[in-house]
């Protein structure tokens, strides 16, 4: 498949045009058929061949010529074109914190930079302070942003992020004069990773809230502060600004700051065909401002319902919004269970009662114990003879504990040849089949896919573990033919996991709509190792959400009896 090269060579038009300067619509075509292209469950050069890339939302008679152009040279005219103007490395000073589209363009035009050495050379020798719009300060900013970059590539995972955030606005709710207290950017919309924490408040004496947030144990130092905007460094090296906004601004600027730039220019657009002007102060017909207190109010403003933050990425939201059909999003706190938590039975460190504890306390109301199989000895694999000990175990625990049920699972390896690591009488024994790959990530992408497929096809499995196997950060997914694995869950009634381990979310919002899409059940794992990664729970609800799931497509939202039979449905079928 070619998808991923198309969109990517796509992402970086975009991406190249901006630093150009160039026509912001056309850099949202690029930016949305890199987007199209990347959701697709199909072979993008199979649709070319039938004639079908009209069709496909946001991409017309041109961009489907420009597919078909790189799908023939590899590469696209255009983009040779854009490289030769711009040099294709200035798209990493995009990730360093204090440099946007526009600062890059005049540092290679005024200065001709085209790396980070000579980025780093340009801040040290105090040529940057003295370009138009920039100054002492931004030039520190800069040499900060290039160690950290080198450090961390720029983006980091959410589940790193968002517990930092939710810390900060406790604080400041608890210790400051804040009234409203929001945290927006691709935070509030559970991007799987962030740049930088973006908070808004209200406040009728914001120097106050200003002072405390510069005084905060987790700030490493001020980048700039000011009454109305103060930016920050975390001690985690993450950049934190915090902006005040009037009371009846406020849901106009929780819009525009939570983005996406896609889905907002979607609503200005349908703010313009109304003959009004959205910005982060309101919703302004000429002069007169009719609306901007609330978020619903600025949607409504422009015929639309409020649209949850997850989902504001112009994937369709909009069209869906204007024909009413939103879907109702899976809840939070419509999660009843956690299912995949490693005990002690195998390399988890934590032991059943110690998970029922947990469990209790974060209000959910079953957990599958989900040990690794024997073979993954490196993992503490639970050999056969432990397995029933555990079995009996888990059963005592159920008569006595009512609030919380434990249910008998197995993490078990797809070997490398496709069968599983216990014989089928065992996997009998055990009431929740999850199997997961954990080796021979180097076979080609036929064998990978067809490992899953036989575990999906075996009649005692009821789920696939991480389905992808990337690391954020640190592994890239194995090669697999998703749209195929998809087709079999689908055709089996298989489950497919949305790992909520913060390095993994896997599926991962993408995949998680497309298998949505096709009807298979989807089912959180916390794949907890330590008993506080049961926490990371409402990160799988979120890519959940980022996929357009509602309480139907998530198993996690059966009661533990109806979750019990909807295990043994999947075997009666066979
Ligand atoms: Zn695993
Ligand atoms: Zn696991």
């Amino acid at each position: 498949m070619k998808n991923k090269e198309v969109a990517e060579i796509f992402n970086k038009v975009a991406a190249l045009l901006e630093i150009k300067g160039d026509n912001p619509y056309r850099i949202r075509a690029y930016q949305k058929a890199a987007q199209t292209i990347e959701a697709l469950t199909t072979d993008v050069e199979e649709l070319a061949k039938q004639g079908k890339l009209e069709k496909l939302p946001g991409i017309g008679p041109d961009l489907a010529g420009k597919i078909k152009e790189i799908l023939k040279t590899g590469t696209l005219s255009l983009y040779e074109e854009l490289k030769k103007e711009i040099p294709l490395v200035l798209l990493d000073f995009l990730e360093i914190p204090s440099l946007g589209p526009k600062k890059v363009k005049v540092l290679y035009e005024k200065l001709g930079i085209t790396n980070i050495e000579e980025l780093e050379k340009a801040c040290k020798e105090h040529k940057i302070a003295k370009l138009p719009g920039f100054g002492w300060k931004t030039e520190e900013n800069i040499l900060k942003g290039i160690v950290l970059f080198r450090e961390k590539r720029g983006r980091r995972p959410l589940g790193e992020v968002l517990p930092l955030a939710e810390e900060i606005m406790e604080i400041l709710k608890r210790e400051s004069p804040v009234e409203n207290i929001a945290v927006a950017g691709s935070i509030r919309r559970k991007k799987e990773t962030v740049k930088d924490i973006d908070v808004l408040i209200t406040s009728i004496q914001p120097e106050k809230v200003m002072k405390k947030v510069t005084e905060l144990f987790l700030v490493e130092e001020v980048i700039a502060f000011g009454e109305t905007k103060t930016s920050v460094r975390l001690k985690t090296g993450i950049q934190m600004d915090i902006r005040v906004v009037e009371p009846d601004s406020w849901g106009a600027a929780l819009a525009y700051f939570t983005g996406s730039k896609a889905h907002n220019i979607r609503v200005r657009e349908l703010a313009l065909e109304k003959g009004l002007k959205i910005n982060e102060y309101g919703v302004f017909r000429g002069e007169e401002k009719i609306a901007g207190k609330t978020e619903e109010e600025v949607y409504a403003s422009v015929g639309l319902p409020f649209i949850p933050p997850e989902i504001r990425e112009d994937w369709g939201e909009i069209e869906a919004a204007l024909q009413g059909k939103l879907p109702k999003l899976v809840e939070y706190n419509e999660i009843l269970g956690d299912a995949h938590v490693h005990s002690k039975y195998s390399d988890g460190t934590a032991s059943l009662e110690e998970i029922i504890t947990k469990a209790e306390k974060l209000g959910l109301s079953w957990v599958a114990i989900c040990d690794h199989s024997q073979g993954l000895k490196v993992a503490g694999g639970v050999p056969v003879e432990d397995l029933f000990k555990k079995k009996k175990h888990i059963e005592e625990l159920n008569k006595r504990s009512s609030k919380v049920k434990l249910i008998f699972g197995a993490e078990v390896d797809i070997l490398s040849d496709g069968t599983l690591d216990y014989p089928d009488e065992i996997l009998a024994e055990i009431d929740f089949v999850i199997a997961a790959i954990h080796t021979g990530f180097q076979q080609t992408e036929e064998q990978i896919t067809n490992r899953i497929i036989s575990a999906l096809k075996h009649p005692l499995v009821h789920a696939i573990a991480h389905p992808t196997g990337r690391v954020i950060g640190e592994r890239e997914p194995y090669a697999i033919n998703m749209p195929k694995i998809l087709e079999v869950a689908a055709q089996y009634g298989k489950a497919l996991e949305i790992n909520a381990y913060y390095k993994r979310l896997d599926l991962n919002d993408v995949n998680t709509r497309a298998a949505k899409e096709k009807s298979i059940p989807l089912i959180i794992g916390t794949d907890a190792h330590f008993i506080d990664q049961i926490e990371y729970l409402p990160l799988g609800t979120a890519v959940a959400r980022r996929g357009w799931c509602e309480k139907k497509d998530i198993l996690n939202t059966l009661t533990y009896e109806e979750f019990m039979s909807w295990l043994k449905k999947v075997r009666n079928q066979f």
